[in-house]
């Protein structure tokens, strides 16, 4: 079957729309001789955003030499456990009164970098270094029920933290800045970007179909099959027809609207979900990785079903440390250090002196 087609071929009791146009790039080689090279170009269903797969691009792979120093002690790491009690922040007493909150290896904490107003720092591992296949189902069930009570803490304190996510960068080529293995919690009044589009567009479609598109996108793709990689529990898990990154899969949790709706079994469900496809990255030689759980809004989230997103990035190369991490990746949305007036000041007086 052509695979353009197989692609296109609707499933008529769906309203979900998968569209895709193959196009082909040609060129002279320097030999003289033509070459053409296909491109296609695919539209989210839900968003209509674009995304592109093009023949020739190149994710680079496992360099074991570049993970030596990473995997070496280092005594200056602030989440290795003789230092983590002592040297990261605690969260509020009226959010929790021991401040930091621990479960199996996993300690959370607040983030010194105020990502979002609740940014938090979910540490995986009492190990500085881990493996893909080191993330475990139970560490990382530990992190996902530390980051789920947290969420319920805050929002408890503060209800108008409504938008939230549970996030990982790993290695630098994630945007990650340390590399203990340690999640991100984004709990904030104002959704990101992605979350934002998600949420108008799933309000829409619930409006359109009265129905959650992530549990129509998960029952149709399991119905056709072509992106259909497993139930976990009742998560389902898939490839996205139009992909955020490298290797993109997606997860959904059927009936759940916000992360706390998530019950025990979900995150094992989530967390066995998780590892198997760590453990496939690690497979096939990729180390770096980004990962979001979305959450719908906490104080009304018609519409929406908690989902997944994970993208694997180049591998740890020496020297190397991408400046986009999950924001950037997963939630489109841009987190820069200074303010563009305080630049401008700096560029008007270079300019100013030339
Ligand atoms: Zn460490």
């Amino acid at each position: 079957m052509d695979p353009a087609f197989a692609v296109n071929r609707e499933d008529e009791t769906s309203p979900i729309r998968f569209h895709s146009e193959q196009i082909t790039a040609s060129f002279l080689s320097p030999d003289g001789s033509e070459v053409m090279k296909s491109l296609e170009v695919r539209f989210d269903p839900l968003l209509g955003t674009s995304s592109r797969i093009a023949e020739g691009v190149v994710l680079s792979k496992a360099d074991e030499d570049a993970l030596a120093p990473l995997q070496a002690p280092n005594s200056g790491c602030p989440f290795c456990p003789d230092r983590i009690s002592r040297v990261t922040p605690k969260v509020l007493e009226a959010i929790h009164h021991s401040g930091r909150l621990e479960r199996g290896e996993s300690v959370l904490f607040p983030n010194l970098v105020p990502y979002s107003q609740y940014a938090a720092v979910a540490v995986v591992s009492q190990r500085h270094w881990l493996a893909l296949s080191g993330f475990t189902r139970q560490r990382l069930f530990d992190n996902l029920s530390v980051a789920v009570d947290y969420v319920r803490k805050v929002h408890a304190f503060d209800p108008r933290a409504e938008n939230c996510a549970y996030n990982i960068n790993y290695l630098y080529p994630s945007g990650g800045s340390l590399p203990h293995p340690h999640a991100q919690v984004y709990l904030d009044p104002h959704p990101t970007t992605l979350m934002r589009l998600q949420r108008e567009a799933s309000i829409a479609y619930w409006t359109a179909h009265g129905r959650a598109y992530w549990e129509d996108l998960a029952e149709t793709e399991e119905a056709r099959g072509l992106r259909f990689v497993a139930r976990v529990g009742r998560t389902r898990w898939i490839t996205a027809f139009a992909p955020m990154g490298f290797n993109e899969v997606r997860a959904v949790v059927p009936d759940c609207e916000t992360i706390l709706d998530l019950t025990d079994d979900d995150l094992n469900s989530l967390s066995a979900g998780i590892a198997r496809v760590l453990q496939w990255y690690e497979l096939t030689r990729y180390n770096s990785f980004n990962l979001a759980l979305y959450s719908g809004p906490l104080n009304a989230s018609r519409g929406w079903r908690v989902h997944l997103s994970m993208i694997s990035r180049t591998a740890m190369l020496p020297y190397y440390r991408s400046d986009a991490m999950h924001m950037e990746r997963l939630h489109w949305e841009a987190a820069v250090d200074r303010p563009p007036e305080r630049i401008a000041d700096d560029l008007r007086a270079h300019f100013a002196a030339a």
